[in-house]
């Protein structure tokens, strides 16, 4: 017979990991939110902003917002489709088995790079499509404004070793998202047992060993049994199930990571030009300081597309440090949800750097303005008091938490949850340190590894 596998979440983690190991299993997939279909229906692909599945988090440092997507694909079928793998240095410190060279076959294996793909970096038949954009007349403008200020141009940002300015990679195709949902699922659907609006209440355990989830779900009330528990239900999902399932393991929640973020928001002077490319389609990573490893990025974009009450000529000028020293973390709440603390700037020399990378990038608005592509507001927060002070207030997520179950803390290399046994996490939650690109392809490439650690567990 062959081995039951129960992998709780389908986004990113969880549906690749499915896709790697169902042709060996009998797999069951747990969704929590609906299962949108194949085709999947337009505002899957192309929205923003859809309260009706989202998992209604609050960063308790600032009182905002975190979006978490509730669907079938998780983060994929919610995010900006920005597929930046990062740097191989960004992976120092993920230790032996985690490193840039052992996740480089996954990033591989998962996707087909549109331009690059016969490069020894890239992939050319995984599922997820990666292109780079034709830049609008606002990315043509950034990219001199780039090239003006010393910048190199970058024709790959997933090119080992490339800094610079050029096209954002980003998983779309048409424009829509071509994440975990529109990719992978019509790959998955009929060789698992996907179960949507399924939420699992709690992890059975007998003694230290995983052997069920007790559900809630369209039949009710039910517990299914597995011979392997694979949790992927995400940065936050993830601890707040352990919790719930009385699993003691070390340090849940204790490493959250997050790029921080700002928006420095200035006016198109011709609305036009944003929604000739409402997307962004343009991308600057340069180092803070002398250490090239040590990057932050810049991307402009259209807020609009993402807040439909921000002004149709808005355009914000977004700025991230993408090697942040700062932790978070997440406790337990009375009523077992997460209690979500993204500590952003918590470190003096991430508020230094943080500081650093916003003149840069004032430099970059200052050029653009002059060249009259864009009007400054004469009361911009980063031209008006004291910097640090502005930063604080106006730092927010770039949507990027991980590490709140990191290897070496939580779960072991092979990512069973330390102290249990048949009980694995595959999520972005596993990274030890938030890598310094986008969690989107990385948490995709866990997924599709962890899926061949799971086909050596079980002997497959
Ligand atoms: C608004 C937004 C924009 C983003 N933009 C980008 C970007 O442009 N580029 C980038 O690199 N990254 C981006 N990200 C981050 C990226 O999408 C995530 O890092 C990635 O999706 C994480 O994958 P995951 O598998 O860890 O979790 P998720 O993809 O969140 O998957 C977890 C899944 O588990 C389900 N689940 C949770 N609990 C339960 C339960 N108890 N029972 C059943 N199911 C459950 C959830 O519904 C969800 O489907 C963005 C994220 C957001 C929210």
């Amino acid at each position: 017979m062959r081995p039951r596998v129960i992998i709780v979440g389908g986004g990113n983690g969880g549906l690749l990991t499915a896709h790697r190991i169902a042709d060996h299993a009998d797999v069951t997939l747990l969704e929590a939110g609906i299962d949108p279909g194949d085709p999947v229906p337009a505002r899957f692909l192309h929205e923003h902003a859809y309260p009706d599945h989202d998992w209604d988090y609050t960063n308790l440092d600032s009182g905002s917002h975190l979006v978490r997507g509730r669907v079938l694909g998780g983060g994929s079928t919610v995010n900006a489709a920005a597929g930046s793998r990062g740097q191989p240095s960004g992976f120092e410190g993920w230790g032996p088995g985690w490193q840039w060279d052992d996740l480089l076959p996954a990033m591989r294996a998962i996707e087909t790079d549109e331009q690059f793909g016969d490069r020894p970096f890239h992939g050319d038949s995984g599922p997820i499509r990666v292109t780079r954009l034709s830049p609008g007349p606002l990315d043509e403008a950034f990219f001199e404004a780039c090239a003006s200020g010393g910048h190199a141009h970058c024709e790959d940002h997933n090119a080992p070793g490339t800094r610079g300015y050029g096209p954002w990679p980003t998983n779309r195709v048409d424009g829509g998202r071509w994440g975990a949902l529109a990719a992978v699922a019509p790959l998955v659907r009929h060789r698992i047992g996907l179960r949507p609006q399924t939420f699992a209440r709690r992890i059975v355990m007998h003694g230290d060993r995983a052997t069920g989830v007790e559900v809630q779900g369209p039949g009710g009330l039910e517990t299914l049994r597995g011979d392997l528990i694979v949790v992927s239900a995400g940065t936050y999902g993830t601890p707040e199930l352990l919790w719930r399932s009385g699993v003691e393991a070390p340090e849940i929640g204790v490493g959250l990571q997050d790029h921080p973020w700002v928006m420095m928001n200035v006016q198109a002077r011709h609305e036009a030009d944003i929604f000739a490319r409402p997307v962004s389609g343009s991308l600057l990573r340069a180092p803070v300081h002398d250490d090239p490893a040590d990057e932050f990025q810049v991307f402009p974009f259209s807020e609009w597309l993402y807040d439909r009450d921000a002004p149709r000529d808005g355009y914000s000028v977004s700025v991230a440090l993408m090697q942040p020293i700062s932790r978070g973390s997440i406790t337990r709440g009375d009523d077992d949800r997460a209690r979500i603390r993204l500590g952003h700037l918590a470190e003096e020399s991430d508020l230094e750097r943080m500081a650093v990378a916003v003149e840069k990038t004032a430099s970059i608005i200052d050029d653009m303005a002059a060249r009259g592509i864009v009007r400054i507001p004469s009361d911009a927060w980063w031209k008006t008091g004291d910097l640090r002070h502005g930063l604080r207030r106006h730092v927010a997520t770039y949507n990027h938490p991980v590490a709140s179950c990191g290897i070496d803390r939580t779960v072991d290399r092979r990512l069973d949850v330390r102290g249990t046994t048949s009980l694995k996490i595959v999520d972005a939650s596993i990274m030890p340190k938030i890598p310094d690109g986008g969690p989107n392809l990385v948490t995709m490439a866990i997924g599709w590894k962890a899926g061949g650690i799971v086909l050596e567990d079980l002997g497959l």
